[in-house]
């Protein structure tokens, strides 16, 4: 079999791995990079309006567990990960999501606070290139970051975002990896708002964000192989990991050889290698967690000028996301959504009354200007039953599929989405709000929380993302969350990304040139 020698074997070419591999790079060592997925440039994703390109590596790779309800899990498998077809927004946590066993006495605290993470969320904000970051901490940030990235000033808040934002206090600009001015390349955001497939390429993405890691010579980045499973030496606390056994394009096995190892392959992959690899434990593929967007729908007796604004959403409402009430039920975020409610169903509802022509069109136009679409993020109580586990059944490579369940909600989350809907239609009474409609959003794209951080026996991975059991192991990402935040996780994936970077390059330089001013300019 062949064997590829290298200092650093990264699993997965997401957001996560990339981060992780550039400190490393800068200090001189080599990464080996697997990615299961092909190459598909944004040109070729324009052209059939698909994500990842069809190749067998690319198929999605979990099945329901039996007696489970069914979930529509939503990944991308190719060089790039799921940042080309993801929305971009980055809010940070706030310092009590990291902290929730210690401030409400609900969930567990992480083994890191904000204060620690905030250089690196710095960094990751330059990284992604984050319109609206939080103002007044880039002194903070202290180390590097791929070249052309920086963070960029916010988006204007739009007419529907100033409407609002009076009652619904804290609000400010939403912080996103939508430029709005132009950067590497690619132009300000235009407006239309169909960002999963940024027409002009704006959007962050992998491949246009950090085409700087992509590139860089000591990257090794092989397409279109799988990782099967890792192959540990030794035993008790000796024991180590001394190969990746993958499969190649065309089914040839090789084996990966690295001083240090990387899982950065999501909350499915993450756990699913480890329990291929027999490196299971009670704790492996528990607690995993998606957050499920929930759509309001707020009829308002006044015009609030929707279809407007500089890109997809501008503002952020975090009047629901902190306070005592969060030991009971969830904190929420709410995103106004520039584009407006569906415009269709009030159209139907015309024609389907029996009018039609300008009448239907001036009726329709004038509810779609009163209604107030908030796209509301919340958060659950971690759940064990929430679950990755291996399948009788396997891919095309023969390798068992990820068996995942997923059972519903708790009342926590439950009672707190009725708050909150309940709340902003109170807020907004001034604005003449007649009535709020529930209804579920789009779900299934953020996989967090299986392989998770902490010292206990639910624990996977140590402070630093470390496996627990295995020396040179590192189990990265969102697998690694204690618990979710009511907000976006990916900001919080790269910050951690580029702190496990710095540490690999530490560990395998001592003298890192990860800290020099060269490499801060990211030579
Ligand atoms: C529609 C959608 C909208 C989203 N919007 C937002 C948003 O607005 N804000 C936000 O914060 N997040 C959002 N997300 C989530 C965001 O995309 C992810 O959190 C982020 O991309 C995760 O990055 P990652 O590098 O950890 O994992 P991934 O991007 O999943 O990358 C993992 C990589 O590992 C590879 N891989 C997996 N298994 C193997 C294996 N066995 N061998 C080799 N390679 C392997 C995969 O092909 C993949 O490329 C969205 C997601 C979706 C789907
Ligand atoms: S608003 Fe337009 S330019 Fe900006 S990310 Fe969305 S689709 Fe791209």
């Amino acid at each position: 079999m062949k064997t590829v020698e290298t200092d650093i074997a990264i699993v997965g070419s997401g957001v996560c791995g990339l981060l992780s591999a550039w400190p490393a790079l800068l200090a001189g060592q080599r990464v080996t990079m697997l990615e299961r997925g092909a190459l598909k440039t944004h040109a070729e994703q324009l052209a059939d309006g698909q994500w990842a390109a069809d190749v067998p590596g690319a198929e999605p790779n979990n099945e329901t567990a039996p007696g489970t309800p069914p979930y529509p899990w939503s990944y991308i498998y190719g060089v790039g990960g799921s940042s080309l077809h993801w929305d971009g927004a980055t809010p940070r946590f706030t310092a009590a999501d990291f902290s929730m066993r210690s401030a409400y006495g609900v969930m567990v605290d992480w083994p890191l606070t904000l204060a620690e993470l905030e250089p690196y969320y710095v960094r990751a904000e330059q990284a992604l290139g984050v319109s609206g970051a939080p103002e007044g901490t880039a002194a903070t940030a202290n180390g590097a970051v791929p070249p052309g990235a920086r963070i960029l000033p916010p988006h204007p808040l739009s007419q529907m975002d100033r409407a609002i934002a009076p009652h619904l206090r804290p609000f400010g600009p939403l912080p996103q990896a939508r430029p709005s001015q132009p950067l590497q390349g690619r132009p300000a955001c235009c407006g239309s708002a169909t960002c999963e497939l940024c027409p002009v390429d704006a959007r962050f993405s992998a491949l246009n964000g950090l085409r700087g890691v992509l590139d860089h010579p000591r990257l090794d980045l092989r397409r279109q192989t799988v990782a099967a499973r890792l192959r540990t030496t030794g035993a008790g606390a000796g024991r180590q990991i001394e190969a990746i056994e993958a499969i190649g394009q065309s089914g040839e096995r090789m084996l990966v050889r690295a001083q240090r190892y990387v899982l950065a392959a999501s909350g499915f992959e993450n756990p699913g290698i480890l329990l291929r690899s027999g490196l299971g434990g009670s704790a492996v593929g528990r607690y995993l967690f998606d957050h499920a967007h929930t759509t309001l729908i707020v009829d308002l007796r006044r015009e609030l000028s929707p279809g407007h604004g500089d890109t997809l959403s501008t503002g952020l409402s975090e009047a629901l996301r902190e306070g005592g009430f969060r030991a009971k039920r969830s904190g929420a975020i709410l995103i106004p959504f520039n584009p407006g409610a569906p415009l269709a169903p009030l159209v139907t509802e015309g024609v389907l009354a029996g009018d039609g022509g300008d009448r239907t069109r001036a009726d329709a136009l004038s509810t779609w200007g009163r209604r107030l679409p908030l796209d509301m993020l919340t958060e659950d109580v971690p759940q064990a039953g929430r679950r990755v586990t291996l399948a009788s059944k396997r891919d095309s490579f023969g390798l068992p599929l990820n068996l995942v369940a997923y059972p519903h909600s708790t009342s926590y989350e439950l009672d707190g989405i009725d708050d909150a809907a309940e709340q902003v239609g109170r807020r907004l009474a001034p604005l003449g709000a007649r009535g709020v409609e529930v209804s579920p959003g789009p779900r299934g794209g953020h996989l967090l929380g299986t392989c998770r951080m902490g010292t206990g026996d639910d624990a996977v991975v140590d402070p630093e993302m470390r496996h627990l059991g295995i020396e040179n192991l590192f189990v990265a990402g969102g697998s690694a969350f204690p618990t979710y935040s009511a907000a976006h996780p990916t900001l919080t994936i790269a910050a951690l990304a580029l702190r496990l970077g710095d540490l690999l390059a530490r560990e395998l330089s001592p003298s890192s040139a990860a800290a020099s001013p060269a490499a801060r300019a990211g030579l």
